[in-house]
Order: C-alpha cells, then structure tokens, then sequence
C-alpha cells in the first residue's frame, strides 16, 4: 500500500451487508476494533492523537496482511476513558460504566453474527486496565468469542533503540514518540510548539512519587496532568521528527502484523469449559 493511501478493503464498516454476511461467517471471523481518546495532547497535537494512530496503524498492518484472511477493522472508537487530562478543553471522556457497557453492548452483538474474535486495539494508556475489564466481562457474556484488548505500544520490540531511556519511561504523554509518530503520520495535524514538561523524576517536586512508586509501571498511582503540566505534555518533545516517526511507524506495524498473523494461524479461543457458561 503507497503512504497516504486509505486502506478501505478491509474495513467491514465500508463493505454493504451481504459482504459482511459472508466476511463474519468465515471459520475464524475476526475483527479489529480501534480504540482511542478525545483528550488533549499538548499544544502540538491533535486531541484525537490516540484513534487516529490507532487507526493508521490498524489499516497498515491489515494491508500488509494477506487478503484472503478473515480479518477486518471496526470503526474507531474516538471517545475513550480520560478523566486524568480533566481541565484542559476539548478533552471530553466517558464515564468508566458508559465505555464498559458500550464495549459488552456492541460485541455481545457481533458474537451473535458469528464473530469468534474480537481484538480491542488500543492507543490511549490512559484506559488499557478499563478495557482489560471490559474485555473480561464481555468473554464472560459471549463465551463463543474471545475478546482481546491489547495497547499498541506494548510490547512492541526495538523501542529501547529508538527513544531515549528517560523518555520511555517518563514520556508518558504528547513527548518524543506520539509527535514524532504523528510528523510520520500526519505533520500538517503537528503545530510547532515542542514543549519539554510535566517532569515527575526531579528530587524534591510535589509531583515526584515516593522512592519505588511511579505514576505508571509496577507501582503505579492515579495521575492527573493538569497536577504536572502546564502545557498537557508529560515528557519531552523537543527531538521529534518524521524519521524517528517512521522507525516507530515500522516497528509498530510488524510488530502486529506478527501477532495478527499469529493469531490467525491458531485455534484460539479454546473450547469454552460447561463450568464458565
Ligand atoms: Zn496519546
């Protein structure tokens, strides 16, 4: 697929119904929901930052897939869980039960068309436990289906090469990686401003968590930006650019084309056990 090119073949949302009637009954049906946010991302990006890479990404790796698997995206789900960027305008989220129900409502409606997988492919950190939940209780209500919910940047091989250590583990919003992705992406959405901000790892700051805990990680606590930040960025954008963009860019996409391809290639779900339905 040629850069800027809009990958529409795969996208169940744009096939009329009769193709979709025979996409969602083929052995393995699978399909790709994006997941993203409606919530600032610093002076210098967009605030639906999160479902347009989820997107992007999603329609790269399924062009790059072979087309005869049954594999197909939904529509994005731009508004997401964000109450930790309250206070800044434009950001807009949902409540926790909303996103949840809307998650079990619309999937224990595909599984009834014959969907066997569903992946929730998720761009926004801020909701990736949220989404865990959701997905645990919609395989609970749809046991003829298994529910994936993953977060795109995780996992993904070859970050450590790519970005700085204290930004991989401090640039928790709107640094290096998101603007650089989105130069990659979409530089006429990028504004110039490059702000460095919301630093949480200086001795002595309010915003410095207690030795051992981290605003995310293996001790995390429940942050909020406008506590950090002024401009909305937590980490430092300064370095951006469209090359490391595209190394991201790269990195990303093969590391899903893998899993998808992997995925596709299984059995998976295992039959469902009379003891949980
Ligand atoms: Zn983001």
């Amino acid at each position: 697929m040629q850069s800027g090119e809009v990958q529409t073949v795969k996208r169940l949302h744009c096939m009329p119904w009769p193709d979709a009637a025979k996409a969602l009954q083929c052995p393995g049906a699978t399909l790709v929901w994006p997941f993203g946010a409606m919530e600032q991302h610093g002076p210098q990006l967009p605030l639906a930052t999160d479902a347009l890479f989820a997107e992007r990404i999603l329609d790269a790796v399924l062009g790059e897939l072979s087309q005869d698997l049954p594999i197909w995206s939904l529509p994005p789900q731009t508004i997401g869980f964000s109450p930790e960027h309250r206070g800044f305008p434009g950001t807009v989220s949902l409540s926790a039960d909303l996103l949840i129900d809307l998650i079990k409502d619309v999937g224990g409606q595909l599984a009834e068309q014959g969907v066997k997988r569903l992946v929730l492919f998720n761009a926004h950190g801020g909701q990736i436990g949220l989404l865990q939940a959701a997905a645990r209780e919609l395989a609970a209500q749809s046991p003829s289906m298994a529910v994936l919910p993953c977060f795109i940047w995780s996992g993904v091989s070859g970050l450590s090469d790519l970005l700085p250590d204290h930004e991989l583990r401090h640039g928790l919003h709107a640094g290096l990686a998101e603007t650089s992705l989105m130069l990659a992406l979409e530089p006429t959405l990028v504004g110039s401003e490059r702000p460095a901000d919301g630093d949480h790892s200086s001795a002595g700051s309010s915003s410095t968590p207690p030795e051992g805990w981290s605003l995310e990680g293996d001790s995390p606590m429940a942050w909020f930006t406008a506590d950090l930040s002024e401009s909305g960025v937590v980490g430092d954008s300064r370095g951006a650019d469209s090359a490391l963009g595209h190394q991201l860019q790269t990195q990303l996409i093969r590391h899903w084309k893998t899993l998808f391809t992997s995925l596709l290639a299984s059995s998976w779900p295992p039959r469902a056990d009379p003891r949980r339905i």
